[in-house]
Order: structure tokens, then C-alpha cells, then sequence
């Protein structure tokens, strides 16, 4: 049954769960965890028609799981594609949509050279062990990246970037890619369903890292990739076999997460620009990087594609990385620690941690300076949140 027609913070609190009509009276309103590797296939004449795909059936988890699909189901209404699949980490999700979107195509894999820094890792294994052209382009550079975009295989792409926050126009993108039939995957953990709505603007892939805001208690890891049309029987036979498939419990964890997950964004939301506006009127912090705010603000890329700034920011303090190692030695209510899109803040020093494998030189080109501080900022009380930096940063 489509609940298409309800807000999306009405299908977040009924997400997943049972809906009105489904399966008769007295069924259980929450899914089941289905915690089981195999299923009984019944009969020889129900077997051929669960392998012959005749009848939807279970035979193996790695396969299809009920838990997993109720999932699957919940991702895809609320990124308003037709179908989503389900994998074990956001690494998993864009190993199968990068596979899923190249096959057949001519061309590289076109993306930025500021994409979360576990997918340039995936990309370079890729490209190094099983030759994929992979071209790595700088997104600020307009002419650089829409010429990539329209000599592509296939476009991966993530915005707002992270930690620098640089956004990149969806619909121009799209446009370039198109006209060479290249899909486009845009990598919405950082945006969320809740901010942005790539499949608006004619993306053919959404990927996400659930660890982060879909689940939002920082208590597991896992992916999911959904598709603006249907599945082919292709695609699903690429999950099944890539292997990082998840196991019932860790989805319905990400199921349970996604009931409160129009709440939290409010809030996350909320906060996030709070902290922003307070972090550039303050006298020691040179630069804050937020959606449509403080520095590269790209405010008409901004105002077309995204509805707020969601709660991920950095910003640079004047005194270097000495002033920014103490800023991290001093926080007390905000956890000194990477991820994003949990409840509680969370703070880091890309220099030293996401982007410790660059060299120096390298890193400041893409500007990450030692100065710089990356923040999720949770759902606390605002007060406490800015008490807790106003402390850190005070003399
Ligand atoms: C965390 C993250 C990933 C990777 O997800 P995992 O669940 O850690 O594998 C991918 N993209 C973005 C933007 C992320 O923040």
C-alpha cells in the first residue's frame, strides 16, 4: 500500500510497521525480527516457484529476509524512489551502486576529490586491483567537473561535501550527464531525505550510510542504495552476490531509528544552524563552513536544492592546530569522536583523523587546515551545547 500520500514525518512514525489491511486482524503492529539464515521451502512444486521467481518466497537471508525488505520498503518511500536494497555498511551500498550504475557503460566513474574519505579508498582499490577508470575531479572548478560529468560512465557524488560543506549543483549535473546517458548516485547521508531530495532533480541512485542520521542512535553500521524506477533483476543479483548484505536485527535496529527521524532532523537541523550563527560571531573562530551560510555559502545552489542546513559543520580557529588540539582536550559534553548524525554532538579534527593520510601539502590545498574542526552537532539543549564550546574556546 502506498503511503506516498502522508508527510514524511507521518510515514517516519508508521514506518516500516504494519500497515492497515496488511496480513488480517490481530498481526503483531511492529515487524518481526526474522533472525533466521534459511526457510523452509515446502514442497518440490513451492521450491520451483520461489527459485523460478514465480512466487515471492525466502530461501536463504543472504537472498531476501522479510526484516530486511520491511526496511528496504521504508527506505524507498522516504526518499520517494521505487525500490531500495539493503547492505552492511555505507561502504557496501556504494561498491553495489557504483557496480550497478557502470555496467554496460562505456567511461569512467567521475567524482570529486572531496567525497567521504572511506569511498576515495573504495575507489582507488577499485581502480588499482580491478581497473575501473575512476577520474577524481576538484567540483569547484565548474568547467573541470561538468566536462567530466559529460564524458562519464557513471557519476558518483556527494553534496554537501564533508567537512568543507561545498554543495554542487544537482540539476546542472544531471543535465551534463544525461545528455550522455551516464546514471548519476548522489551520496545523501550528509543532506538526508529530510533536507534534500536528489531524485527531484533526476538522480538515478541514492546511497546512504544508515550508521549515521536513518538510524541516528550511533549503535550499528549499515548502507542502502534505492533506485528512482524499479530494480532490475540484475541489480538484485549484483547485492546478492557483492555479500555485504545485512543481517534481520541490524535492519530492524535502522527501522526502529527511522520512526524518530523527522523529530531528531527538526532538532538536528535547528541546532546546527545555531551553533553556525554563534561559532561566526566569535572572535577567536576565523571561518564556519555551513549549507548556506558563513563561508562558500553558494547561496542560490543553496536555496534550489536543499530546504535547511541539516547539523553537520566545520569551522577554523585562529592559533592553528595547537588551538584546535585544545578546543578537542577541553570539550566536555560533546564526545571527541568521528561519525555524524547521532543524537549526542560529536567533534573532530579532520587533520588529524579523516584526512591524516594525505600528505600536508596536499590537504591544504583541499582545504583542510590543521585549524579546522568538524562538528555533528546532536539534539541537546542548544544552551548546553553552546556553554560546552563557549568553554573550550575561552582563553
Ligand atoms: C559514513 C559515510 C559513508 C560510509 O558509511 P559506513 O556506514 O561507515 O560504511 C559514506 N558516505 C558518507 C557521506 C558517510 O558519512
Amino acid at each position: 500500500m502506498s503511503t506516498n500520500a502522508y508527510h514524511l514525518a507521518t510515514r517516519c512514525a508508521h514506518g516500516g510497521a504494519r500497515r492497515r489491511g496488511d496480513g488480517g486482524a490481530n498481526e503483531p503492529f511492529q515487524r518481526p525480527i526474522v533472525q533466521s539464515t534459511i526457510f523452509d521451502l515446502g514442497s518440490s512444486a513451492d521450491a520451483e516457484a520461489i527459485f523460478s521467481g514465480a512466487r515471492k518466497g525466502y530461501a536463504y537471508s543472504r537472498f531476501g529476509n522479510p526484516s530486511v525488505e520491511a526496511l528496504a520498503e521504508a527506505v524507498a518511500d522516504m526518499e520517494g524512489g521505487a525500490e531500495a536494497l539493503i547492505t552492511s555498511s555505507g561502504n557496501a551500498a556504494i561498491l553495489c551502486a557504483v557496480t550497478a550504475a557502470l555496467e554496460g557503460r562505456a567511461g569512467p566513474l567521475v567524482t570529486h576529490h572531496d567525497v567521504y574519505g572511506g569511498t576515495t579508498e573504495l575507489l582507488g582499490i577499485l581502480s588499482s586491483v580491478h581497473r575501473v577508470p575512476v577520474e577524481i575531479v576538484d567540483s569547484t572548478n565548474a568547467a573541470a567537473w561538468y566536462g567530466a560529468v559529460s564524458r562519464a560512465g557513471a557519476v558518483l557524488l556527494e553534496t554537501p561535501s564533508n567537512p568543507l560543506m561545498r554543495l554542487i549543483d544537482l540539476k546542472q549535473t544531471v543535465a551534463r550527464a544525461q545528455a550522455c546517458g551516464a546514471p548519476v548516485i548522489v551520496d545523501n547521508t550528509v543532506a538526508t531525505p529530510f533536507n534534500q531530495r536528489p531524485f527531484d532533480f533526476g538522480a538515478d541512485w541514492i546511497v546512504h550510510s544508515t550508521s549515521k542520521y536513518l538510524n541516528g542512535h550511533s549503535d550499528m553500521i549499515g548502507g542502502c542504495l534505492v533506485r528512482k524506477g524499479r530494480l532490475s533483476p540484475r541489480h538484485r543479483t549484483i547485492h546478492k552476490n557483492l555479500g555485504g548484505t545485512v543481517n534481520a536485527i541490524d535492519a530492524w535496529l535502522v527501522l526502529r531509528g527511522l520512526r524518530t527521524f523527522a523529530l531528531r532532523m527538526e532538532t538536528h537541523n535547528r541546532n546546527g544552524r545555531a551553533v553556525a550563527e554563534w561559532l561566526i560571531r566569535h572572535s577567536l573562530v576565523t571561518c564556519v563552513h555551513y549549507p548556506g551560510l558563513g563561508a562558500n555559502s553558494q547561496a542560490d545552489i543553496f536555496r534550489r536544492q536543499m530546504t535547511h542546513g541539516g547539523s553537520v559543520l566545520s569551522f577554523e580557529l585562529a592559533g592553528g592546530a595547537e588551538a584546535a588540539c585544545r578546543f578537542l582536550d577541553r570539550i566536555k559534553l560533546i564526545v571527541h569522536a568521528v561519525s555524524l548524525g547521532g543524537m549526542e554532538s560529536l567533534a573532530t579534527r579532520p587533520a588529524m583523523s579523516s584526512h591524516r593520510g594525505m600528505d600536508p601539502e596536499t590537504r591544504r590545498r583541499a582545504g583542510i587546515s590543521d585549524s579546522l574542526i568538524r562538528l555533528s552537532v546532536g539534539v541537546e539543549a542548544i544552551e548546553d551545547i553552546l556553554a560546552d564550546l563557549d568553554q573550550a574556546l575561552a582563553g
